[in-house]
């Protein structure tokens, strides 16, 4: 079955603002500078129920209290995000009933061309020199497959799957269906509702002995199975979760998270479906979702609602750490910060999800994939 999906794709490729408010108080303790925003629904100013319930209330948003500083505490503030941007970002849940919305800044590079950017031609190849990624997707993707390179030297890996136009996914579904005679696949998704589309996920196959041949992570290849978190991969369609993710078992299709959440779901041996779910389960006012990954980061996950009836959604994110926030492409934004690093100023500015429209010259669409 997996073969065949295969030679189809091979065979076409030929062819939100919240009402609340975010208030600052200043506290100047013993020449260390803490600016403290609180966000809060009643208009009041309130604490973080979760981090900071032993601080004390300020009803006067200019008022200014002495307070010990304590460089461990999270103190949060808010950040104006656009709520549609909860569409994107490298934890958007794209599934069967999820669909994709592109902003058309995908930011995709050619893994031919950064193949022979990086000198990695004889470590992995692509079908042909068609196939494009995120580039950020790109980047783990490489460093990954080299580390497995370096340490078996099998250089039969082929990037079989990357990135994918809404049109072309319309192909390969179209084709899957007249080979099936279903009205539903379980191994070609809806068009615009395949991760192919979002690039962060690519197949793997495998080229030897003048034949493609099915990847199904085995032998020597196993060490992606144990390792893609590290590069921040999951196997997205694992064998014992097809009736969470009403997908068959795809060995070959990795997506990409982020090492922290990427480590999780392993470790937990959990799919993106329930991962989203639990995420939500933490919200910013709540208890918020504290692991620490192996090699010691310690991280802080929460969910913030988007804001749907307003163009902006604040979100509050923690003052001084490095943090990143990405859209669920449902319900709201996922906050991730990084408990162990600070923040550079001009990074913390552009973590978001949100991309500036500047790049969509840089984000060619249609015309990467060619629609033979
Ligand atoms: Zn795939």
């Amino acid at each position: 079955m997996p073969k065949k999906k295969i030679s189809k794709e091979k065979s076409i490729r030929r062819t939100k603002r919240l009402t609340e408010l975010a208030i600052c108080a200043v506290l100047l303790v013993g020449g260390g500078i803490c600016v403290k925003g609180m966000v809060d629904r009643s208009n009041t100013v309130s604490t973080n129920s979760y981090k900071d319930k032993a601080e004390v209330e300020v009803t006067d948003p200019t008022e200014v209290t002495t307070e010990e500083f304590d460089p461990n505490k999270i103190i949060y503030t808010s950040k104006a995000v656009k709520t549609k941007d909860k569409f994107a970002g490298n934890l958007i849940l794209v599934n069967n009933d999820h669909q994709y919305f592109t902003n058309g800044n995908e930011d995709l590079v050619s893994i031919y061309d950064a193949n022979v950017e990086r000198g990695l031609e004889e470590c992995f190849s692509t079908v042909d020199n068609t196939y494009s990624i995120r580039r950020d997707t790109y980047g783990p993707m490489a460093d990954m497959i080299k580390a497995f390179y370096d340490q078996y030297h099998l250089n039969t890996l082929v990037i079989y799957g990357s990135y994918r136009t809404t049109a072309f996914q319309q192909q390969l579904y179209d084709a899957d269906l007249a080979e099936t005679g279903s009205e539903e696949s379980v191994r070609v998704a809806k068009p615009g509702f395949s991760e192919h589309e979002t690039g962060y996920a690519f197949d793997f196959s495998l080229y030897y002995d003048d034949h493609y041949a099915d990847y199904d992570g085995t032998g020597d290849y196993s060490w992606f199975n144990g390792n893609c978190w590290k590069y921040g991969f999951i196997l997205r369609y694992p064998e014992n979760k097809t009736d969470v993710t009403k997908f068959q078992y795809e060995p070959w299709h990795f997506r990409y998270v982020g090492v922290p959440h990427a480590f999780y779901m392993a470790k937990n041996g959990i799919c993106l479906e329930e991962y989203e779910q639990l995420v939500e389960q933490h919200p910013y006012s709540g208890e918020h979702l504290e692991f620490t990954v192996d090699g010691g980061k310690h991280m802080e996950v929460y969910f913030v609602a988007s804001d749907d009836g307003s163009e902006e959604t604040m979100v509050p994110v923690p003052s001084g750490y490095k943090y990143e926030i990405s859209g669920n492409n449902s319900t709201g934004f996922i906050v991730t910060v990084y408990k162990d690093e600070k923040a550079e100023p001009e990074a913390a500015e552009t973590q978001p999800a949100s991309q500036p429209e500047t790049q969509a010259e840089t984000a060619p669409a249609e015309e990467t994939q060619p629609q033979e």
